[in-house]
């Protein structure tokens, strides 16, 4: 969505709400999400644009429903993500340096709320999911789903570490 920031510039208004949904899958605004990650509904949005003190401040809320897989299990795994950022806005010719990721540069009083959503969003999407904390992941050697229940591959025998460096003195002499 574009904000046009006029009213709130010439100080006819002194905050803008908004609230939409960002279409994941639109042609024209596609959000490619991260390897084995999709995007199972519409971006929720909502924020406002306001006058603080003579600064202009964008505040943006977003929630992002996903599917991916667990990094250790490989099962599926759905959650929200919730996205929460702030930015001053600052008019185009108003700073010394427009290169300043600290600011968005609004251009002719229009702000394009998406694209700082979809920059922030993959920026801060978590790059690794886990089904749960504890979760027992898979054995390397037959592929079982531990946390279904132990599979039938012999464990190999845990050495205590201060025996095995015994071991290792004794071996040397
Ligand atoms: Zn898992
Ligand atoms: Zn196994």
């Amino acid at each position: 969505m574009i904000i046009d920031l006029s009213s709130l510039i010439s100080g006819k208004v002194s905050k803008i709400d908004f609230q939409y949904t960002i279409d994941t899958n639109d042609e024209n605004n596609q959000i490619i999400p991260p390897d084995d990650v999709s995007f199972t509904a519409p971006v929720r949005v909502s924020g406002s644009v306001c006058d603080n003190a003579g600064y202009t401040v964008l505040n943006a809320h977003a929630e992002i429903d996903y599917k991916t897989r667990c990094a250790r299990c490989l099962e599926d795994v759905f959650g929200t993500f919730v996205l929460e950022f702030n930015r001053t806005v600052a008019i185009s010719g108003t700073l010394q340096n427009e290169d300043n990721d600290d600011y968005v540069v609004v251009k002719n009083g229009l702000l394009d709320i998406d694209r700082e959503i979809v920059e922030e969003l993959l920026l801060e999407f978590p790059t690794r999911f886990l089904c749960k904390e504890e979760c027992a992941g898979l054995c390397p050697k037959c592929g079982k789903n531990l946390n279904f229940g132990p599979c039938d591959c012999p464990k190999k025998k845990e050495i205590d570490p201060r025996l095995a460096i015994l071991q290792k003195l004794l071996e040397n002499d």
